[in-house]
C-alpha cells in the first residue's frame, strides 16, 4: 500500500502563494519520480482555493482536498459547504474532526461521523482525526480517549476505500513536539486493533501520524508499522520540506 502524504495548509496561502507552492512542490516531484511509486501526494487548502488549487495540480499527480465539510446537503446553512461541492471542485478528500475544529468549533465525534457520511455519499475520502490532549496521556487514558473518538467518529458506511485515520496527539501539533517511535508505534497498533475489531475492512484502513512531522523525524515515524503516512500541518507550507518528508518515505 502507497503512503499517504498529505499537507493540511489550514488557514494559510493566497492565491499567488498557493501558485509558487504548488509549482514548487511539482517541480521537485518531477526530479524524483520514485515518490509517486511509493506515495500518493495529498494538499488541501482553503476551501475558497480548492478549484483553483485542483485545477493547478492538473497532470501532476498531486491530489486535493477540503479542511471540513457540512453535514448537511445543501439549503439554508450561511457559511457551510457541503460535502457535493467539494465534490464538484474535482477534490477527493476532506479532512474531518480536526483537533482545531473540535477544539474552536466544538465539533463532537458525532458531528464528525455525520460528516463523513455525507463526505462518503458524495464520493469523497474522509481522513478522520483523533489523538488525546496532553493532560490526558498524563492521565494514562490516551487509549479510551482515542478509542471513543474513533468509534463515535466512524460511520456505519466506512471502509478502507472511504476512510483514512489520522492519529494527531493534540499536544505534538503546531508545537514541535513530536511523539516518540514507540509511543506512535503503540498507539497506531492499538487504532488498528480497534478498527480490525470494529470496522469492516478495518485491517486495510490506512492510519496516518500528524503532530510536527519534518524532514528531520519523518524516516523515523513513517517507517514505523501501522504508519501508513503522514498528515503534515506547518512543514507542508514549504515545498522542500513537504517533498523531503515524502522522500523520507521511499
Ligand atoms: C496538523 O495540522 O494536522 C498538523 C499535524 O500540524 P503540524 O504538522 O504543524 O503539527
Amino acid at each position: 500500500m502507497k503512503k499517504l502524504i498529505a499537507g493540511n495548509w489550514k488557514m494559510n496561502g493566497s492565491n499567488g502563494e498557493n501558485k509558487q507552492l504548488l509549482s514548487g512542490i511539482a517541480q521537485l516531484l518531477e526530479q524524483i519520480p520514485a515518490i509517486h511509486k511509493h506515495c500518493e501526494m495529498l494538499v488541501c487548502p482553503p476551501s475558497v482555493y480548492l478549484s483553483d488549487v485542483t485545477n493547478a495540480t492538473k497532470g501532476t499527480g498531486i491530489e486535493t482536498g477540503a479542511q471540513d465539510c457540512s453535514h448537511h446537503s445543501n439549503g439554508a446553512y450561511t457559511g457551510d459547504i457541503a460535502a457535493t461541492m467539494i465534490r464538484d471542485t474535482g477534490a477527493s478528500y476532506v479532512i474531518l474532526g480536526h483537533s482545531e475544529r473540535r477544539q474552536y468549533h466544538d465539533e463532537t465525534s458525532t458531528m464528525v461521523s455525520w460528516k463523513a457520511s455525507s463526505a462518503h455519499e458524495a464520493g469523497l475520502k474522509a481522513i478522520i482525526c483523533v489523538g488525546e490532549k496532553e493532560h490526558e496521556r498524563e492521565q494514562g487514558i490516551e487509549c479510551e480517549i482515542v478509542k471513543e473518538q474513533l468509534l463515535d467518529s466512524l460511520p456505519d458506511s466506512a471502509n478502507a476505500d472511504n476512510t483514512i485515520i489520522a492519529y494527531e496527539p493534540v499536544w505534538a501539533i503546531g508545537t514541535g513536539k513530536t511523539a516518540s517511535k514507540d509511543d506512535v508505534a503503540s498507539m497506531h497498533s492499538f487504532i488498528r486493533d480497534t478498527l480490525k475489531n470494529n470496522i469492516a475492512s478495518g485491517e486495510n484502513i490506512r492510519i496516518l501520524y500528524g503532530g510536527s512531522m519534518k524532514p528531520e523525524n519523518a524516516g523515523e515515524l513513517l517507517a514505523t508499522e501501522n504508519v501508513d503516512g503522514g498528515l503534515i500541518g506547518g512543514a507542508s507550507l514549504k515545498a522542500d520540506h513537504f517533498i523531503a518528508i515524502a522522500k523520507a518515505a521511499i
